[in-house]
């Protein structure tokens, strides 16, 4: 029988050599060895114990010159299938065939992706504090260093995402689809839904536009979880991305460019309280007046039907029965008309 407190006998555990990453206070590109993917820490701030807070970085500094493409997953902490799609990117790039730099950040909301939550430590939402302060609080610097010593080197943004808990998505994109460059990078990265939303609301997309970076937001499944089927698809899809910016040669791969395009979008809300019980799916067509959701009170009565109030795509729905008055139903795209 196996002690699992003897060592000599933890047969079914392997160690494997890993490289350390090399601590950085800035990102250089330049300082780094070309044609090669280095593995970064970038130190941010401190914490209370006075000890630096590192983020995690690859980048992959291409042999010729081009743009620099940035990747950022978990700015809300619990949104991890980022993580992996970025990992699995770094896995398909050479980085000796590559124009210009790759740099992925998988977890750049590390205070909080540590706690498994979506929001910084002091309960502030990243995402909506964007570009931050150099002076301000703490989500707020950190934001604001972020800005500085990450974001700012970029020419290009993918920042991914996920539903938050208690929602499910489908792997869905959100862009300024009036604008050229980043409504083809909407496109070229095979979501099955493109919702048009100029930003301007304190996310990182916004800041970054502002920033003169071509920024677009991807969600990417439920949060907490990795999920493989989701998680290829936006790999395959972001280098299709880099194939269309010349950034690397066309490989097997391809996803399907089929995604629905949206003008706008916006949740639907419970208007009391009580248990409530979807009638939709995700990516489900409605016209006007097809049943939404009905919701009960714990005798079983129904209180409400709510409506789709015109056609409309169901983008993203709730997942937790549980409804206070005020809850999130689902969120409806509606459908752009025909270009
Ligand atoms: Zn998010």
């Amino acid at each position: 029988m196996i002690n699992a407190d003897d060592v000599s006998s933890n047969t079914w555990i392997s160690r494997h050599e890993v490289m350390q990453p090399k601590v950085v206070d800035d990102l250089e590109v330049s300082t780094l060895e070309a044609g090669r993917t280095h593995l970064l820490a970038l130190t941010l701030l401190e914490n209370a114990a006075a000890r630096p807070i590192r983020l995690p970085l690859l980048v992959a500094r291409g042999s010729t010159a081009g743009p620099t493409f940035g990747v950022t997953a978990a700015i809300h902490g619990n949104e991890v299938n980022g993580i992996r799609v970025i990992q699995a990117l770094f896995e398909h790039i050479d980085p000796k065939k590559l124009r210009g730099t790759l740099i992925g950040a998988p977890i750049v909301n590390l205070p909080a992706y540590i706690r498994y939550q979506r929001e910084y430590p002091d309960g502030q939402d990243l995402n909506r504090i964007m570009p931050g302060r150099a002076n301000g609080n703490e989500a707020q610097l950190y934001a604001h260093l972020l800005m500085q010593r990450l974001i700012g080197h970029f020419d290009y943004l993918v920042d991914l995402h996920t539903a938050s808990f208690g929602r499910v998505n489908s792997l869905y994109v959100r862009a300024d689809m009036s604008n050229e460059l980043t409504a083809m990078m909407a496109r070229q990265i095979g979501a099955e839904i493109i919702v048009h939303n100029p930003g301007g609301d304190g996310t990182l997309r916004a800041a970054a536009a502002a920033a003169g970076v071509h920024a677009i937001t991807v969600e990417v499944g439920d949060p907490q979880v990795i999920e493989r089927p989701l998680v290829r698809k936006s790999r395959i899809g972001l280098r299709d991305l880099l194939e269309d910016l010349n950034m690397v040669d066309p490989d097997g791969e391809r996803n399907e460019h089929a995604a629905i395009e949206c003008g706008r979008s916006y949740w639907l809300y419970t208007d009391t309280g009580g248990i409530l019980r979807l009638r939709v799916a995700l990516r489900q067509e409605l016209s006007a007046g097809d049943e939404i959701a009905r919701l009960i009170d714990p005798w079983g009565q129904l209180l409400r039907t709510y409506t789709a109030p015109e056609p409309a795509i169901v983008v993203g729905m709730a997942t937790n029965p549980v409804a206070r008055a005020g809850a999130r139903i689902v969120h409806l795209g509606v459908i752009a008309q025909p270009r």
